[in-house]
C-alpha cells in the first residue's frame, strides 16, 4: 500500500472486516429535498454518483423514515415497502458503478415532526415545532423498533452497503436517551439503563435483520447542548453498549436542533468539536467518526494524524465540491471549492421546504439539469465563434460567469477596477467569523489560472474602451452602489458608509449608530463590537462565548457563557416595524441576533431619521423624539444597481447581459450572483 505524501491518514483505507472503505472521508447525512422526487430517484442517483466519482470513501443519505409517524414533515421519504426498494436501487447502482459505497440513514423525527401524527417518549412539545407529540405506548415502542429493523433489511435489499441509525440531534432516539424529553416511569424511562433500552434494541434489531456483513453506523449525541441532556459518563456507556450490540462505526452528533448554540455556522471555528470525539476514542474499540466544521483536507488530516478519530465526516463540503476527495488525492487541494458554512443555499432552503443547493456550487442537487461538463451542445457554435467576451466586474457574479465561459473554451477578458478579485466578498471576509469567504476567492483565483481567463485588474472599464476593444458580447457584473438616504446632514463628517469602514479601514469612534439593519448592518455591528480576545485559540473563544463546557461538568455540556465587553456602544436601526434582523438566514439569523444582544447592541425598529449634526443623530423611535449622541453614523441602507455602461454599449450594437447586483440590487446575495453567472455562461449562445 502506498502512503499518500500529503494526507497519509486521510487516504489510508479503513478495514471493517467484511468490507474496506477506500479512504477516511465520509459524506455525512444531509437532507436535500431530492429524496422526495416522484418516480425513480434519478436526481438523487446523479447527485450521489458525482460524489462517488469524486472519490468519497463512504456516503450517507439524508434521513429516511422507518414509518409514517417518523416523517419529519408530511410525505417525506420513507423506506417501508418493496416499491420503495425499487426506487432506491437506482441510487445504489449509480453509486456502485462509480466504485462508491453508500449507507441509508434511518431517521425517526419523534417530537421534531412537523405533522400532527408525531410521537415521542413523553408528551412534551419541542420549542421548535408547533405540535405536541403523542406519548408512545410500550406496544408502539416495540413496533417502532421492528420498523427500524425492517427498514435496514429493505435497505440491504435495495443495494445499500449499510445504514446509519440517527440517534442524535434531538430526534426520537435522542429523546428517549435524555431525561429532558423522557419522563416515562415504565421500562423505557427513568434510570439510564431504561432510557437507553430503545437505542440498544434498535441496534440489535437492525443488526439481526440486516446481517453481520452490513455497515451499521450509530450516530450518538456526544454533546446535547441543552439542559437535562446526557452526562459524559452516559455518552461513554451508551457508545460501549452499542459496540457490544453490534455497531460497526460510531458517528459523532453535536447539539440538538433546539440548542441555542451555533454548531455548524460560519462563526464556528474549524474542527471546534473534535475534542468531544477525542475523549471517546480511547474508550471504544470500533471506528469513530468526528464531525462539524471540517472543510479542508488539511484540517481533516490533522485530526486523523492526532488520533482524535478514525474518519472525518463532511456533509456540506461535499455539496460544495463533489470532487473534494479526488482533488485532495491528486494534490490539487487549491482547486477545491470550499464550503464557507453560510447555510444560505443548503440548510436555509431545506428549512424553508425547498430543495437544497450550494451558494458556491449552484450545480449541487441539479446534476441532471446542470452537468459538470460544460454544455457540449454549444460545440459547433464554439468552433465558429472566435470573438472575445468581456466580463466587467470580478465580484462573485463576474467570477462565476468568466470562469464558466473560459471552461467552455471561449476567450474571456475579466476586468475589475480594483486591485483584487472578489468585489464585496473582500469586505465580507473581514467580518469576524466570516473569514471562510476568502476561500471562495482563492478558489476562483485558481480557476482563473486554470481556465485561462484573461484577468485585467486595476482597470476601470468604460463603454468606449469596450467598443474600441472589439467586444461584441459583454457581461456586466459591475455590482452595486451603496444607497445614500436623503437625511438632512448626510454629508456631515460623522457620516461614514460601510465601505469606508470595511474597505478603507476608516477609524470609528466609541459610540456608533448604524442606519439600516440588513445583512450588512448586522455584519458592521458585529465587526465594531468584536471584543479583544483573551483566549488562547479561536476554538476556546467560541466555546466560552457560547457556553460550551469542554470539562463536561453538567448534563448536556453547557456552562454559563462568558460575554467579553464590546469596545463600542452601538445602536442598530431600521424604519420598518418587524423584529430587527428577522430577514436574516433561517438557520443562522438567531445566532447573529443573539451575538449582538450579548454584546449590548441596542436594536431599534420603527425609527424615523431627521437630522445628523455635531450633536449626533436626531430621530424618533415609535413616535418618541430622541438624540443619539454618537461619534459616527454608519450608513448600511441597502444598495442600488450599477449599470451605467449598459445603455452606451447597447446603443453601439453590443449585446449586453446583466448579472448579480448590476441586474438587480434588491435581495441580492452571493447565492444569486454566482448562480446568475453560471446561468448566463451556459446560455451564452441562446
Ligand atoms: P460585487 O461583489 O459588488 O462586484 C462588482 C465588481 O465590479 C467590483 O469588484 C467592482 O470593482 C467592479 N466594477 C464595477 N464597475 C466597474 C467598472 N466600470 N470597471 C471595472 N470594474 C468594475 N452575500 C451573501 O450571500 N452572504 C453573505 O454572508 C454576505 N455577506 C456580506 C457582507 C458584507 C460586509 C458585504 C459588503 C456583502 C455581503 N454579501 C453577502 C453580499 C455579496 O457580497 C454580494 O451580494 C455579491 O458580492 C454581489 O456580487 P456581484 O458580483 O454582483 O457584485
Ligand atoms: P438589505 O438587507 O436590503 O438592508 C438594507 C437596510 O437598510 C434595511 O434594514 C432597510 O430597513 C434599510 N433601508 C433601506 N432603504 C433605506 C433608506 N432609504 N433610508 C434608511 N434606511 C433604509 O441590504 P444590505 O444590508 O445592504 O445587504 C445587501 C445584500 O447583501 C442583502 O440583500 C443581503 O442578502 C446580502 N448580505 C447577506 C448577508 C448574510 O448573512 N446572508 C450578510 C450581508 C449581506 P428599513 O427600510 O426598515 O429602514
Ligand atoms: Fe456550504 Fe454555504 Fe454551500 Fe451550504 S450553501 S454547502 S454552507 S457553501
Amino acid at each position: 500500500m502506498t502512503v499518500h505524501p500529503l494526507y497519509p491518514h486521510l487516504f489510508t483505507p479503513l478495514d471493517l472486516g467484511f468490507t474496506t472503505l477506500k479512504n477516511r472521508i465520509l459524506m455525512g447525512s444531509m437532507h436535500t429535498g431530492i429524496e422526495e422526487e416522484k418516480g425513480e430517484l434519478r436526481r438523487l442517483a446523479a447527485y450521489f454518483a458525482a460524489r462517488a466519482r469524486g472519490g468519497t470513501g463512504l456516503m450517507v443519505t439524508g434521513g429516511i423514515a422507518p414509518n409514517r409517524q417518523g416523517w419529519l414533515a408530511p410525505f417525506r421519504a420513507k423506506l417501508t415497502s418493496g416499491s420503495e426498494v425499487k426506487k432506491h436501487r437506482v441510487v445504489t447502482a449509480a453509486v456502485h458503478d462509480e466504485d462508491g459505497k453508500i449507507c441509508l440513514q434511518i431517521l425517526h423525527a419523534g417530537r421534531y415532526a412537523m405533522h400532527p401524527l408525531l410521537v415521542a417518549p413523553s408528551s412534551l412539545r419541542s420549542p421548535i415545532s408547533p405540535f405536541r407529540p403523542w406519548e408512545m405506548s410500550p406496544r408502539l415502542i416495540r413496533a417502532t423498533i421492528a420498523d427500524f429493523g425492517r427498514t435496514a433489511a429493505l435497505a440491504r435489499e435495495a443495494g445499500y452497503d449499510g445504514v446509519e441509525i440517527m440517534g442524535s440531534e434531538g430526534y426520537l432516539i435522542n429523546q428517549f436517551i435524555a431525561p429532558r424529553t423522557n419522563k416515562r416511569r415504565d421500562d423505557w424511562g427513568g434510570a439510564f439503563e431504561n432510557r437507553i433500552r430503545f437505542p440498544l434494541e434498535i441496534m440489535r434489531a437492525v443488526r439481526e435483520k440486516a446481517g453481520p456483513d452490513f455497515i451499521v453506523i450509530f450516530r450518538i449525541s456526544m454533546l446535547d447542548l441543552v439542559d437535562d441532556g446526557s452526562t459524559w459518563d452516559e455518552v461513554v456507556a451508551l457508545a460501549q453498549a452499542l459496540e457490544k450490540a453490534g455497531a460497526s462505526i460510531i458517528n459523532t452528533g453535536i447539539g440538538w436542533h433546539e440548542a441555542r448554540v451555533p454548531t455548524i455556522a460560519t462563526m464556528v471555528p474549524r474542527g471546534a468539536y473534535t475534542w468531544v470525539s477525542k475523549r471517546l476514542k480511547p474508550l471504544i474499540g470500533i471506528p469513530l467518526i468526528t464531525t462539524n466544521r471540517i472543510n479542508t483536507p488539511e484540517t481533516a488530516e490533522a485530526i486523523l494524524a492526532a488520533g482524535d478519530a478514525d474518519m472525518v465526516s463532511m456533509a456540506r463540503p461535499l455539496l460544495a465540491d463533489p470532487d473534494f476527495a479526488r482533488k485532495a488525492f491528486e494534490k490539487r487541494a487549491d482547486e477545491i471549492n470550499t464550503c464557507i458554512a453560510c447555510n444560505q443555499a443548503c440548510l436555509d432552503q431545506i428549512f424553508a421546504n425547498k430543495t437544497a443547493s450550494c451558494l458556491v456550487n449552484p450545480r449541487a442537487c441539479k446534476e441532471t439539469i446542470l452537468p459538470a461538463q460544460p454544455a457540449q451542445t454549444s460545440n459547433f457554435k464554439l468552433q465558429t465563434s472566435n470573438l472575445p467576451i468581456a466580463v466587467v466586474g470580478a465580484g462573485p457574479a463576474g467570477l462565476s460567469c468568466a470562469t464558466e465561459l473560459a471552461a467552455l473554451g471561449l476567450e474571456v477578458h475579466l476586468f475589475d477596477a480594483s486591485g483584487a478579485i472578489g468585489g464585496q466578498f473582500n469586505m465580507a471576509k473581514k467580518i469576524p467569523g466570516k473569514e471562510e469567504f476568502a476561500e471562495t476567492l482563492r478558489y476562483f483565483g485558481r480557476l482563473i489560472e486554470k481556465t485561462g481567463v484573461h484577468l485585467h485588474l486595476n482597470t476601470p472599464v468604460t463603454a468606449e474602451a469596450l467598443i474600441a476593444g472589439g467586444f461584441r458580447e459583454v457581461v456586466l457584473a459591475t455590482g452595486i452602489v451603496p444607497r445614500t438616504p436623503a437625511i438632512e446632514g448626510i454629508d456631515h463628517p460623522k457620516v461614514l458608509s460601510y465601505i469606508d469602514v470595511l474597505q478603507h479601514d476608516t477609524p470609528v469612534g466609541e459610540k456608533v449608530a448604524i442606519i439600516g439593519a440588513g445583512g450588512i448592518g448586522f455584519d458592521v455591528a458585529a465587526f465594531l463590537t468584536t471584543p479583544e480576545t483573551v483566549y488562547a485559540s479561536p476554538i476556546a473563544a467560541y466555546l466560552h462565548e457560547w457556553g460550551v463546557d469542554e470539562s463536561y461538568q453538567n448534563r448536556g455540556g453547557l456552562m454559563k457563557p462568558a460575554h467579553a465587553k464590546s469596545p463600542r456602544q452601538v445602536w442598530l436601526l431600521q424604519r420598518s416595524k418587524g423584529k430587527v434582523g428577522e430577514r436574516l438566514g433561517k438557520t443562522t439569523g438567531w445566532a447573529h441576533r443573539l451575538t449582538l444582544k450579548n454584546r449590548g447592541v441596542q436594536s431599534w425598529n420603527e425609527v424615523q431619521y431627521h437630522k445628523i449634526d455635531d450633536a449626533g443623530l436626531h430621530l424618533t423611535v415609535k413616535g418618541e423624539p430622541k438624540l443619539l449622541d454618537v461619534d459616527h453614523v454608519i450608513i448600511c441602507a441597502g444598495q442600488e444597481p450599477q449599470r451605467a455602461l449598459q445603455l452606451p454599449l447597447e446603443q453601439a450594437g453590443i449585446r449586453v447581459r446583466l448579472i448579480g447586483g448590476a441586474k438587480l440590487a434588491t435581495e441580492l446575495d452571493a447565492k444569486r450572483a454566482i448562480a446568475e453567472g453560471l446561468e448566463v455562461a451556459t446560455h451564452i449562445f441562446d
